[in-house]
């Protein structure tokens, strides 16, 4: 299943560019909103695989909103890649180095980011939808807390996360739009292995980041166990697992967005983003 936020409204996508409106085909049971459906996870599934039908809704991806709009806590994660925890210098982590992008950062999956002052950077990452309330999971049941899986950009402003004695990425990875989501939240039954997807991401049509989210140092499971031993993770949350090696700042010289950049961005079977950066005051 692929569910689509169009306008703020949970919609069942059912073709290319083309869904049901999931609170008019369940009579006001489920949605509007997307939160609404993560609240009653179970439920909706149950609602929706007798392949709900409706009048259909049309979008197009500049129409598309966050999967989960308002989640209640973003958990990300650095260093998660060998490759990329190696090419930034440091050593392999020993436990998950966990920080959060505030959720004024979020947007959905095709956009146009105004460039701050500084060094802005890209790191493609999957995203991991929190479906269901989960406190001290095991390895053996983590699954059972995601609702389903979206491709996701933590884009990151260089100068602001060096500054200071200590690393700042939550504020230097929260400015406006620097949260891109979607296309749509995928169950993980519609995946074959969904614990290993091709990711990756290009500049200007060249590919800068590719690698498989098999290579997470700590995967999905291992990260909600992890987190759900500390804080009670709750439907709607989102986990950005962490971006493999190729970003901007660590090659020879450091490479950074520009306006009239265009960054697409993929996790095969998820979905694909699009942003396209312009200059503060201006448009590129
Ligand atoms: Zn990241």
């Amino acid at each position: 299943m692929h569910i689509a936020n169009v306008h703020g409204r949970a919609v069942l996508v059912t073709g290319e560019a083309t869904g049901v409106d999931i609170a008019n085909a369940s009579k006001g049971r489920f949605g509007p909103a997307p939160a609404d459906l993560y609240v009653a996870w179970d439920e909706f599934l149950a609602w929706a695989a007798d392949g709900p039908t409706g009048p259909v809704v049309e979008f197009s991806p500049t129409e598309l909103g966050p999967p989960s709009p308002t989640p209640s806590q973003i958990f990300a994660i650095g260093l998660n890649y060998r490759d990329h925890a190696e090419e930034a210098g440091f050593a392999i982590p020993e436990r998950p180095t966990v920080f959060t992008k505030f959720a004024s950062s979020l947007s959905g999956p095709d956009t146009e980011v105004v460039l701050p002052d500084g060094d802005v950077d890209w790191e493609v990452e999957l995203v991991v939808v929190i479906g269901r309330m989960t406190r001290n999971a095991e390895i053996s049941d983590a699954w059972r807390a995601v609702a389903g899986l979206t491709a996701g950009q933590d884009l990151s402003e260089r100068r602001l996360q060096r500054s200071g004695p200590a690393p700042q990425f939550s504020l230097a990875k929260s400015h406006a739009g620097f949260g891109p989501t979607g296309p749509y939240l995928v169950t993980p039954d519609e995946l074959d292995e969904p614990g290993d997807l091709e990711i990756g991401c290009s500049v200007n049509g060249e590919e800068v980041q590719k690698s498989r989210t098999s290579r997470l140092i700590f995967g999905i499971e291992e990260l909600i166990v992890h987190l759900s031993a500390v804080t009670t993770l709750h439907p709607g949350d989102l986990i950005f697992t962490g971006t493999p090696s190729g970003v901007g700042a660590v090659r020879t010289p450091a490479r950074y967005l520009t306006p009239g950049d265009e960054l697409v961005s993929y996790v095969h079977g998820v979905g694909r983003l699009r942003q396209t950066f312009v200059a503060a005051g201006g448009r590129a």
